[in-house]
């Protein structure tokens, strides 16, 4: 036999008792809430039946307050309450109850009580909970469950914030500079799997140690670099307990993995809090790593010429505008180089478009192979590339074109017949000056272009007006 708890303030709990005692079920009923969730946790019943609304304590606090108790969290909670009320019901469902049974419902009621013990038999593990200080002790479990439940929910929405960041690098720094605040540790690093990313949160002084034990933790092979995040902020010690490690999962895919050197356990202090923190954050991680890493993937994807691989005119133009600027501040002086592969039209004809792209594709190789990290290289459009050179001497800068030039004409191509293919270009040369915009620099530079061709194709031209080196800025006139 079956022992229902029935915790009913409204005067037809025992025509409700009757009923249930009828189908069978032995029924301890009470209209007083706390009493109920005393009876519930020293004699765990098979199943109880709780109002939604009572004076004190509210059926959602109950229902919430046993869910979380180990004597009755697998003790099924029906929770009744107003008809139609789509808000109560979800709500009630939240809370860990299994059915929500409009109150003027007897037959649902017995339904909804017998699925549930058909479907979870009551387990005869007579595990139950002793309450200390009666009623208070009672209020105190409500309010720090209710508590925690807030804190998760307050983490939770602290850690999907993140996902406006942008990118993975930004994420990383401001979930750091959050969950250092919450948890005060020795370390955090998190290891995203698509694209592989790992980063570090770490104080100065314990850099590398913490990377060490932070790839140990996180399992991250050494040639995969880290982003390093360094400040005080994290606890300058260099020993603590055995690192913290969740998945970071985002429905069935598991993104990547978080890691915490939590400190040293302080006495008293148990490293529950940061478990938990730690399972609240990887449960909501997921979502802004996805959003960080589709944005930084649509960026890149937005910059480069599909064909070669090269920044596009639009990249290639921003990034000439923060060459501008580093001119117009620091007096970094820089050399445009615009190129244009000969008789490219004749190319296409004799060998076919295939075999043209063909040729651009070992340019897109070619061309950054040529130059140094710092310089830029891009696709102008057609078979027009552009090259910023951090080199302030157009002399010197003709000379790496010519260099370049010779690159080219030694692209081996073959066509689909496997005839050889000839590559050249004529490249024009033309140094920033003060005052210039993007424009006026690209049309001295596609002059040179053009004189190049003019003078035969297959060489580098400087532009006429170029000066041996960068003229000092002209004098304000206000
Ligand atoms: P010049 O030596 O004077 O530069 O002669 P050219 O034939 O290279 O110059 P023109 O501007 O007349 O021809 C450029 C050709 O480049 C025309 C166009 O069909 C071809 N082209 C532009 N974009 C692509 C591309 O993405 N792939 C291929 N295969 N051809 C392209
Ligand atoms: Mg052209
Ligand atoms: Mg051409």
């Amino acid at each position: 036999m079956y022992t229902v708890l029935l915790v009913d303030p409204s005067p037809t709990r025992d025509v409700l008792a009757e009923r249930l005692e009828l189908q069978g079920y032995r029924v301890v009923s009470t209209s007083d809430a706390a009493k109920g969730a005393h009876l519930a946790l020293s004699a765990p019943p098979a199943i109880i039946i709780a109002d939604l609304w009572m004076p004190g304590i509210s059926g959602i606090q109950l229902c919430r307050l046993l869910r979380s108790e180990p004597a009755t969290e697998h003790v099924p909670i029906i929770l009744r309450g107003p008809e139609q009320s789509g808000r109560d019901r979800f709500w009630a469902e939240r809370a860990g109850a299994i059915a929500y049974v409009g109150r003027g419902s007897m037959g649902d009621l017995v339904r909804a009580l017998n699925q549930a013990l058909a479907a979870a038999p009551p387990q005869a593990d007579g595990f139950f909970t002793q309450l200390g200080g009666g009623e208070l002790d009672l209020r105190e479990r409500i309010a720090a469950q209710l508590d925690s439940a807030l804190f998760d929910s307050v983490i939770a929405s602290e850690i999907r914030a993140l996902g406006v960041c942008g990118t993975f690098d930004r994420l990383f720094d401001t979930l750091s500079q959050f969950v250092v605040r919450v948890a005060g540790y020795r370390w955090l690093a998190v290891h995203s799997f698509q694209p592989e990313r790992f980063a570090v949160h770490a104080h100065p002084a314990h850099r590398q140690a913490a990377e060490i034990e932070a790839r140990a933790a996180l399992r991250v092979c050494s040639d995969v670099p880290a982003m390093f995040v360094e400040d005080e902020d994290a606890a300058d010690e260099a020993t603590g307990s055995t690192p913290l490690f969740e998945a970071i999962t985002m429905g069935a895919d598991t993104l990547g993995t978080i890691a915490m050197g939590a400190r040293a356990p302080v006495a008293g202090v148990h490293g529950a809090h940061e478990a938990d923190l730690m399972r609240v954050i990887a449960r909501e991680l997921g979502g802004p790593i996805r959003i960080a890493t589709l944005m930084e993937e649509s960026n890149r994807l937005a910059m480069i010429d599909p064909l070669t691989g090269l920044l596009n005119r639009r990249a290639f133009i921003a990034a000439m505008e923060r060459q501008i600027a580093l001119l117009e501040r620091h007096g970094e002086g820089f050399c445009l180089l615009l190129l244009d592969v000969d008789h490219f039209k004749n190319l296409n004809d004799q060998h076919g478009h295939a075999t043209g792209d063909a040729v651009l594709m070992h340019l897109g190789v070619t061309l950054p192979a040529c130059v140094r990290r710092s310089d830029v290289v891009g696709r102008w459009g057609g078979e027009e590339f552009v090259i910023a050179l951090t080199i302030q001497d157009p002399t010197r800068a003709a000379a790496r074109a010519e260099t370049i030039r010779q690159a080219i004409a030694n692209i081996v191509v073959r066509d689909s017949t496997g005839a050889p293919v000839e590559v050249t270009a004529s490249i024009g040369v033309a140094a920033a000056e003060f005052g210039d915009s993007v424009e006026q620099l690209v049309e001295r530079a596609d002059k040179a272009m053009y004189a190049a061709k003019s003078a035969g194709r297959n060489n580098v031209t400087l532009h006429p007006g170029t000066p041996p080196a960068l003229q000092a800025r002209p004098a304000q006139v206000h």
